[in-house]
């Protein structure tokens, strides 16, 4: 696929690397960290990398290793270098408490809205309390990466102002709800990603730029378009999404 492609979610240890952005392959990216002891590569990847646009988040995985004063930690990494938030959210999958997990996330959102940050958001099994919580924080810009609500849930989260991001997860014969969410889903709301949980063991043939490639191909077949209109399409929602924190000059 020759045209430039934009990576919704990826994390500084499957990044590609440079050499990828050339020829069609994954020209920027939404890097996320997971928590302190990340934020500082994720800093760095994209100081020497212009097509890296930095997230800082504290995941709902790394919650019980955070110590207190993650949050002040996380405002100046946020202000050390034009920004996003994340990733963030709900996973009510492992173990850690709900009602801290939600303490953490509001913290978050309430972060991103006061400085303006656009933001990353991890869910599993969590997506009622998460509708609710949106509507109550009213966050900017957020994404919902590697999708796995119902598709019932889209039009109230469009509405909220989701962008909706796919992985390879989508390609696995037993996930329908991810494609049925994927043909409802606003077409202006679009976003891919490389980044999915079964990705290295399912596709590990794939470098990660041909895992985005083969993501897009799949989800353009499944919407009958052609691959090249809805990676174009994607980079032109990311551009969107993210406003001023797109990188320039891309
Ligand atoms: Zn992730």
């Amino acid at each position: 696929m020759h045209i430039r492609l934009f990576d919704a979610h990826n994390h500084p240890c499957n990044y590609s690397g440079p050499a990828k952005s050339v020829d069609g392959g994954v020209k920027a990216c939404l890097c996320n960290g997971t928590g302190p002891e990340d934020w500082e590569s994720v800093l760095a990847l994209a100081a020497s990398h212009k097509g890296v646009i930095p997230c800082f988040g504290l995941h709902p995985w790394s919650l019980d290793k955070a110590r207190a004063g993650w949050l002040e930690l996380l405002e100046d990494f946020l202000t050390r270098a034009p920004s996003c938030v994340g990733e963030i959210g709900l996973d009510y999958s492992i173990d850690a408490e709900p009602g801290r997990q939600e303490e953490a996330f509001r913290a978050q959102l309430q972060l991103a809205k006061k400085l303006k940050r656009p933001i990353s958001i991890h869910c599993v099994r969590a997506w009622g309390r998460l509708l609710a919580i949106l509507k109550e924080e009213q966050p900017p810009a957020f994404m919902l990466h590697a999708y796995g609500g119902p598709a019932e849930m889209v039009n109230g989260l469009s509405r909220l102002g989701a962008y909706f991001s796919f992985s390879g997860e989508m390609m696995n014969p037993r996930r329908e709800k991810m494609r049925r969410a994927l043909l409802t889903a606003p077409p202006k709301r679009l976003l891919f990603e490389s980044e999915s949980p079964e990705s290295d063991a399912k596709f590990q043939d794939l470098t990660p730029a041909e895992g985005l490639a083969g993501v897009i191909r799949a989800a353009a077949l499944a919407l009958g378009q052609s691959p090249e209109s809805l990676g174009e399409l994607s980079w032109r929602n990311a551009k969107i999404f993210l406003g001023k924190y797109f990188p320039a000059k891309l």
